[in-house]
């Protein structure tokens, strides 16, 4: 019998042609493959990140409190599970789409890498403008995502947690859900959850507190003295709060704070205690001081978004939402330092341009790594059944953050890179040693 011949390797996935601007996902790809092939990462590691190894869309039919039924898009990203479980939050927000959770899933798989978690990425969304609906509907949407993705996430597969617009109440009702359909409990299965349910002290102020060890390392290593640095924060939600509070503790002047709805900018700064219980009040971030629960408003000016990530500062913070800083604006941002705290704030086509003019970024997946850090400390505690006091998930996330700066940035000045690059360079080689420790390549390789 005539050897059938080997069947030709098979062709490539297709992708879908290339759109004109490229989507925040083309983005992100093309940064992974500039940064990780300049490191001279090897090209089937590099290749295996190019795509999500499974992204879920469902439809989640929710009853109104009208009584009609209306479907939301949804989708949840395992994008890489080589170094353990996918991780990763949930967002809901009208602009999600598909591009925007798998960059955001891939942003995960190389920040667990970076400050060396035993986790892959993930991510998910909803497609709705969560503030449009009473409370009732948002646990029944809750809900739903949980029913359409109780057979893809799981503690030991995937594990969700809170992003934009989702906060621990959201993760209780979607644990809830979870441990309903499973019969047993698993509280494992999502972080961010309310202390009740088994949350971790210390999550809900974890990104904000990361990032200000994270800057706080910078500052050192710059000389600078809090008093006389000016910040600007966009996105003045969980992670820009509590951010801006620690900075301001510490003697900084936040001179700059905004919502989707616009911000605010005091040259003498502002005290953000006092913003926030206003924002809380009023739903608005207004110029304010607060003495007990008067408040006076204080001088200042209503700028734009666009505005504040252009004002001359020394230390521009976008805490809210990806790809404010692009090719439209990147020569015009005049801040020297800018803290990535959203992820994706700065779009990968700017990077050279910023590096150039000598614009320190400190990249979104070391500066906000904070908060999947303690999440994944809940995790730890919640599978081992304990609870660790606050001091404690202090005291771990002051020892992991740190030096996770100090290892990137010490690569970054041996090599004369930017930060993003170093950090990039650490993840891919950490992902690139599980991939190889799986061991398959070289039985192929014979
Ligand atoms: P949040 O929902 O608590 O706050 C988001 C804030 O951004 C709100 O104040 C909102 O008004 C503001 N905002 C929304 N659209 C805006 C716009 N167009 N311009 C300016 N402000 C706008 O969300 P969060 O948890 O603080 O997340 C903020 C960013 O931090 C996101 O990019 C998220 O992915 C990232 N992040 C969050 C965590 C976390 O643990 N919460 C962890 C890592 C990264």
């Amino acid at each position: 019998m005539p050897v059938e011949p080997l069947a030709p390797s098979r062709p490539a996935p297709t992708t879908p042609s290339t759109p004109a601007t490229p989507t925040v996902f083309d983005d992100a790809v093309a940064r992974l493959g500039r940064i990780g092939g300049e490191a001279g990462i090897e090209e089937e590691i590099l290749e295996s990140l190019r795509r999500p190894a499974a992204t879920l869309t469902a439809n989640l039919p929710v009853r109104m409190d009208d009584g009609s039924t209306r479907y939301f898009e949804a989708f949840r990203c395992r994008y890489n599970d080589v170094r353990g479980p996918a991780k990763g939050g949930i967002r809901f927000h009208p602009a999600v789409d598909r591009e925007e959770v798998q960059a955001l899933a891939l942003w995960m798989t190389l920040k667990c890498a970076v400050v060396d978690l035993p986790y892959g990425g993930g991510k998910g969304g909803v497609v709705v403008d969560p503030k449009s609906l009473s409370r009732m509907e948002v646990e029944r949407l809750s809900r739903a995502y949980i029913r359409a993705t109780a057979g893809f996430i799981g503690p030991d597969t995937d594990i969700p947690a809170p992003d934009v617009y989702t906060n621990e109440r959201i993760m209780g009702w979607m644990a809830d859900e979870y441990e309903t359909i499973v019969g047993r409990k698993a509280p494992a299965v999502i972080t961010g959850k309310p202390l009740a349910l088994g949350g971790s002290h210390g999550r809900e102020e974890a990104t904000g507190r990361g990032a200000w060890l994270v800057i706080r390392e910078l500052a050192r290593s710059l000389g600078w003295q809090p008093s006389s640095i000016r910040v600007a924060v966009q996105g003045f939600g969980n992670a820009g709060y509590h951010l801006a509070r620690l900075l301001q503790q510490d003697g900084y002047r936040i001179v700059a704070l905004s919502d989707s709805k616009g911000g605010i900018y005091s040259e003498k700064g502002f005290d953000v205690e006092s913003v926030r219980c206003e924002k809380l009040a009023s739903k608005e971030v207004r110029g304010v001081y607060c003495e007990g629960s008067v408040c006076h408003v204080v001088d200042h000016e209503r700028i734009s978004n666009e505005e504040l990530l252009e004002l001359d500062v020394d230390l521009l913070v976008p805490a809210a939402l990806e790809g404010v800083i692009g090719p439209a604006n990147a020569d015009r941002i005049r801040a020297r330092v800018i803290a990535e705290v959203a992820n994706g704030p700065v779009r990968g086509e700017v990077d050279r341009e910023l590096f150039e003019r000598g614009v320190i970024v400190l990249p979104d997946v070391l500066t906000n790594a904070g908060g999947v850090t303690v999440s994944y400390f809940e995790w730890v505690q919640n599978r081992q059944g304990l609870r660790w006091p606050l001091d404690e998930v202090r005291r771990r996330l002051a020892e992991i953050l740190p030096a996770a700066f100090r290892e990137v940035h010490g690569l970054a000045r041996s090599e004369g890179i930017p930060l993003r690059d170093a950090a990039y360079r650490l993840a891919l080689r950490r992902i690139a040693d599980a991939t190889a420790a799986q061991g398959t390549r070289t039985f192929f390789r014979g």
